[in-house]
């Protein structure tokens, strides 16, 4: 719905003759419901771990006499300040992609070196869980765009890809390109989606019940943030899978070509 604010004004010369204003607030309205929103959503998840902090602080402190259970209440303590640590660090940076449209820094980006990077940071969870991942070949893709920002949205792909994958399991990264779109693919064989949730894991703090019976430890915000970092670049985001299956996930950006700087001369064939 459109929002128009019709404001009457008596024009100072001419008293009799009315100016009616006919302002269309409709973007500055929704922004601002938005804005609303998102404050609520984060109070509301904020309360969950701030509340556990705070029973399991007392908790700790009425079994001090017990060894095994303050270790016990010590370790959870840390999980949850970890998780709050989590979430903090996702609302921040949630809020740093939603204001940033249209790119203040545009520069060429080599997305190789994008998914390189993004899987290095992923390495240790991966390693841990016993998930493989592996890369496809070099494509030399680029894309206009900010290079902090695409390496945050390929390992958001990429950490979710472990997260909700089996021991053993494998997750693949490949880039291609199309008609002057350039395609990052995430895909992985684990728990996969339903397709009534399909429409909605993009949306902020959303979970599936998968998800959330399985206390991955996230957040909810991670594909929101995807979706809003393949926006701001003139792209989108989408998602493929079957439940019991596994997914792909896919960031779609416009393709540019190789700076001069960046093309090495080809071997000519004998
Ligand atoms: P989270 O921090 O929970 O991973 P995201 O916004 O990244 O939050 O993802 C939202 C939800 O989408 C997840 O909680 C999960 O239900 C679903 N999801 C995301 N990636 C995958 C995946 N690779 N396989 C299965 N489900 C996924």
């Amino acid at each position: 719905a459109r929002t128009l604010v019709l404001t009457a004004r008596a024009a100072p010369v001419d008293a009799a003759r009315v100016l009616l204003v006919v302002d269309d607030r409709s973007d500055a309205v929704r922004l601002d419901a938005v804005r609303r929103d998102f404050v609520a959503n984060t109070s509301h998840e904020l309360k969950t771990p701030i509340g556990a902090v705070s029973l399991l602080a007392e908790a700790l402190d009425s079994a001090a006499d017990d060894p095994d259970q303050v270790r016990r209440f010590a370790a959870r303590l840390s999980a949850e300040a970890s998780r709050l640590a989590t979430l903090v660090q996702q609302i921040i940076e949630f809020s740093r992609v939603q204001g940033a449209d249209p790119l203040e820094e545009a520069e060429a980006v080599p997305l190789d070196e994008v998914v390189r990077a993004a899987v290095e940071h992923t390495r240790v969870g991966a390693e841990s869980k016993g998930v493989g991942v592996v890369i496809g070949k070099k494509s030399h893709l680029w894309t206009l765009g900010d290079r902090a920002m695409l390496t945050t949205a390929v390992q958001n792909l990429v950490a979710n890809a472990i997260a909700f994958s089996s021991a053993g399991g494998h997750v693949g990264v490949g880039l291609r390109s199309r008609d002057g779109i350039v395609e990052i693919a995430v895909s992985d064989q684990g728990i996969g989606i339903a397709e009534d949730d399909l429409d909605r894991v993009f949306e902020r703090f959303y979970r599936t019940d998968q998800a959330r019976s399985r206390s991955t430890g996230g957040t909810g915000l991670g594909l929101s943030i995807v979706k809003h970092i393949a926006e701001n670049h003139g792209g989108e985001a989408r998602v493929w899978s079957r439940l019991g299956r596994g997914s792909t996930f896919t960031i779609r950006l416009p393709e540019i070509p190789a700076p001069a700087s960046a093309r090495t001369p080809r071997r000519e064939k004998e």
